[in-house]
């Protein structure tokens, strides 16, 4: 589609690691209901680039989950897993600006680390900042770093044919990123301020996968040409790493709305690990489309 067509370009992207609920449908008819009020188009997008998660069977379920809800989306479907080099030029991008390092900790290491320090800060979903600063230069003392004054001992990095992730030195991102940094929510008036320093140093490319969710969302937003991003609440944080990531690579800052979650009777967001019931349950004990398009969207 050439970049002149004027249209609005929404999508729905599931990650293929479950089985699509009442929640994902509200977001997939919200995206396609808005798409059709503004004489939209309705991408889907495969966000599929943790090999350990994302079966086959259920990117093949969301497609006949979605048709069966009565939705239609554009060909071809973007698959992560199939653009990784678009997401590592992106990251080059990055760490020739020297915001991204090499990161050697365990899990079981950051977690004792956390432990030992009494009152550690969580990010906006609740996981603790990562707790290290940056190795090669002792410089990541961003929010949540190090108190002033307080030394970190300076080891030898590891080899970097050791596994490792790579972080984004997020004092340097936000310094370099500048001020106002903000993005505007459909309907509302005033625009939200970002706080990407909440976040910490976040992860950029995984040990296992040359990428992380917010550097591939935003390289896929601003390559397919998205417009509107329409998503869950629960993503609504995240925005401020995404925005920030988009000023430094001089990426298009899209419209957001963050819809309500559905939830449970017991008030919690669905997903597989609290059993919630997926959209092909509730078909094989006859709900029809129309039933469920309701009660997603009630
Ligand atoms: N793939 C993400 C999810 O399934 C959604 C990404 C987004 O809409 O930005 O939660």
């Amino acid at each position: 589609m050439p970049r002149s067509d004027p249209r609005p370009v929404f999508r729905f992207a599931p990650s293929p690691n479950g089985w699509l609920h009442l929640g994902h449908a509200r977001s997939a008819l919200i995206n396609a209901q808005m798409a059709w009020e503004t004489g939209g188009r309705l991408l889907l997008r495969i966000e599929d680039i943790d090999a350990t998660r994302c079966r086959p069977e259920y990117e093949a379920a969301i497609y006949e989950d979605l048709a069966w809800l009565g939705l239609d989306w554009e060909q071809p479907v973007r698959r992560q897993s199939e653009h990784m080099n678009a997401y590592r030029a992106a990251l080059e991008r990055l760490e020739a600006m020297g915001l991204v390092y090499a990161s050697f900790e365990s899990r079981a290491e950051i977690r004792a680390e956390v432990a030992a320090r009494p009152g550690w800060p969580s990010d906006p979903d609740g996981a603790p900042l990562f707790p290290f600063a940056r190795a090669a230069t002792g410089e990541a003392e961003g929010r949540g770093g190090p108190a002033a004054g307080e030394s970190q001992p300076q080891l030898q990095p590891p080899s970097h044919s050791q596994p490792h992730a790579l972080r984004l030195d997020m004092a340097q991102a936000v310094a370099r990123a500048g001020g106002g940094l903000c993005w505007r929510e459909w309907g509302v008036a005033e625009p939200v301020i970002a706080d990407p320093g909440a976040w910490g140093d976040v992860v950029l490319a995984r040990k296992e996968t040359p990428t992380s969710y917010h550097l591939s969302v935003v390289v896929d937003d601003a390559l397919q040409g998205v417009t509107h991003v329409v998503r869950g609440t629960d993503l609504k944080a995240a925005t401020s790493v995404h925005r920030l990531l988009q000023r430094l690579l001089d990426l298009p800052e899209p419209l957001y709305h963050h819809h309500t979650l559905v939830l449970d009777a017991e008030g919690r967001k669905l997903s597989k690990s609290i059993g919630s019931e997926s959209l092909r349950e509730l078909r094989a004990r006859g709900v029809s489309a129309a039933e469920v398009r309701n009660m997603a969207l009630g």
